[in-house]
């Protein structure tokens, strides 16, 4: 399934529901998190609808390296200079509310709402 229609993500990359986006392409999409835990709080997705890296396979992996190739470089350009923390949530017992695939970007100086 390329697409969920029930998913909140599917929607932000379909462009049914607004988002702050700061980068986009053919496979991905990067939006400010409606809840920052930090200064600068950014989500990476791919366009392609995958509930959680539980379901990610072999077929994923250039895709998953270009969301972690990303990361750097959003947050340089967020005025995260000075470092930052990528983060996936997976699963329940991961904390993960959005099951569509997702990688935190959090940076900026410190302190950060939740430590
Ligand atoms: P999690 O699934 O726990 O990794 O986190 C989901 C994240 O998505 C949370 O940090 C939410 O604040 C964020 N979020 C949920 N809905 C939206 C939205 N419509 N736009 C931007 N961020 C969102
Ligand atoms: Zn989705």
């Amino acid at each position: 399934m390329t697409r969920d229609p029930d998913c909140i993500f599917c929607k932000i990359a379909a462009g049914e529901i607004p988002c702050q986006k700061v980068y986009e392409d053919d496979e991905l999409l990067a939006f400010k998190d409606i809840r920052p835990a930090a200064p600068v709080h950014l989500l990476i997705i791919p366009r392609l609808h995958l509930p959680s890296l539980n379901e990610a396979d072999a077929s994923h992996q250039a895709l998953l390296g270009r969301m972690l190739t990303l990361a750097p470089k959003l947050a340089r350009e967020q005025g995260a200079d000075n470092g930052f923390r990528t983060v996936i949530n997976t699963g329940h017992d991961g904390g993960q509310e959005v099951y569509h695939l997702h990688l935190h970007v959090m940076g900026g100086p410190r302190p950060w709402k939740h430590g």
